[in-house]
């Protein structure tokens, strides 16, 4: 600005030494006026450019205002790339949020909240790009939830019912961070809680199953000692009997544990191998006939022609069968009828049982499979059930890709089915 002012000067100066000061003044006066609106002119254009939207092309322009506009172009240059960068790292911030599988909250510490992933969105049924900006605890409105959030004391987490937009159980930890910010995260602890359940239920029912023949074979044990002196040789042998039944049913308690708690550990199958079908349905049905005792008429069919043998775990497989076909004779009375087949259907090959006996209401049949599940605790107590039959039927089953069906009416009858993928037979042979 200076060069350029001493330059101006310089001219006027010399054209007035040389025309005079007239021509001088004037000279000196139009140049000093052109570099004004030069300079004027430039500002303007700036001070428009600014106006502009961010990302505008910056004017162009001559002489000075070129180095100036170059050295702004520069520093926009750093700015845009400083810009690409952070709005990259908190993208991939926002993306590795998306990915946790832990709800996640930005709040201020008056609890508005700035940002939330979307494991957090499903839990509390908020949305980010909606709700941003809100007070979290006028959206989730749960009185303890709220509570805790108004208290501030974030030592301990927080449990509690969420019930929109789904019911489930939540637990909530509050981390304070930086200048008044709050991150809460949230996690869904139904399916913990349901299995801690559950084992409660398992452990509640295996000791109620074992109390129950113990409590009788020590009624037994105490008659037969009080009455050593009194008892005749054949009440003594009769009581002993009695508890040796009481005994039998917890061994076969413990065994069926066993096999349940060895196919749920979700180990893979000891060995796969040929399973000659024919062979297994007669062993099957020696073993119904025994527990009939010939109060019921059993029909077996051999397997078809191609359906001989199938690709399995013969032990296991026995056990689900077997299962079956003595469940028929025990819930069907005297003189009843019990069908046993194996046949190809189509794209699956069926195991199925009929029986014409008690037969069991609908609101039963989806919970049969459950451990210890029985529509007649006395009746399978009486026919020295466990309860746990059909759950390892289903485990059984599962290892083979294969479905358990079940029909029933009561007073008509039931029909149980295994549906097993028809390759296992070509993988057979
Ligand atoms: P359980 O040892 O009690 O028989 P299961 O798991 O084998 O245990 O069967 C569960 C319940 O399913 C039984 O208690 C019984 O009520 C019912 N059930 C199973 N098979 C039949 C059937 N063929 N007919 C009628 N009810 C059946």
């Amino acid at each position: 600005m200076l060069v350029v002012l001493a330059v101006i000067f310089v001219l006027g100066l010399g054209v007035g030494l040389f025309f005079g000061p007239v021509p001088g003044l004037t000279v000196f006066s139009v140049a000093l006026l052109a570099a004004g609106v030069y300079h004027i002119g430039n500002l303007f254009k700036l001070v428009k450019w600014a106006r502009q939207p961010v990302g505008t092309p910056l004017p162009r322009a001559v002489g000075l205002w070129d180095f100036v506009y170059a050295d702004l172009n520069r520093l926009i240059r750093q700015a845009q790339d400083q810009r690409a960068k952070l709005t990259a790292a908190l993208a991939r911030f926002r993306e590795a949020s998306q990915a946790m599988p832990h709800g996640m909250m930005f709040l201020t510490d008056t609890n508005f909240i700035e940002f939330a992933n979307r494991q957090a969105e499903l839990h509390f049924g908020i949305d980010n790009a909606r709700d941003k900006g809100a007070p979290v605890i006028n959206l989730v409105r749960q009185p303890d939830f709220v509570r805790y959030m108004n208290e501030g004391r974030f030592d301990e987490p927080l449990t509690f019912s969420q019930f929109r937009p789904q019911s489930r159980n939540l637990m909530v930890h509050v981390v304070p961070f930086g200048e008044g910010m709050r991150l809460l995260m949230s996690e869904d602890i139904t399916q913990g809680e349901r299995l801690e359940t559950m084992r409660r239920d398992f452990v509640a029912n295996v000791s109620h199953e074992m109390r129950t023949p113990l409590t009788v074979v020590r009624g037994f044990l105490e008659t037969v000692l009080d009455g050593l002196d009194d008892l005749d040789k054949d009440d003594i042998r009769h009581y002993l009997a009695m508890a040796g039944e009481q005994a039998g049913r917890m061994g076969r308690l413990i065994e069926d544990l066993l096999a349940l708690s060895a196919l749920e550990t979700g180990a893979p199958m000891p060995h796969e191998e040929p399973v000659d079908i024919a062979r297994m349905l007669k062993d099957v049905e020696q073993e119904a006939r025994a527990v009939s005792a010939e109060r019921h008429s059993i029909v077996v069919d051999p397997p078809a022609p191609g359906t001989e043998r199938i690709l399995g775990n013969s032990k296991e497989l026995h056990s689900a069968f077997a299962n079956l076909a003595v469940n028929a004779v025990r819930y069907t009375p005297a003189g009843g009828h019990i069908h046993i087949a194996w046949r190809l259907r189509g794209a699956v090959v069926e195991y199925s049982v009929e029986d014409d006996g008690i037969g069991i209401a609908p609101e039963h049949i989806p919970r049969l499979t459950e451990r210890f599940y029985r529509v007649d605790r006395g009746r399978s107590r009486e026919t020295g059930g466990t309860g746990l039959g059909l759950a390892i039927v289903k485990h059984v089953l599962s290892r083979h890709q294969a479905d358990l069906h079940i029909d029933s009416e009561p007073g008509r009858g039931s029909r149980f089915s295994a549906c097993f993928p028809a390759r296992r037979l070509a993988a057979a042979e």
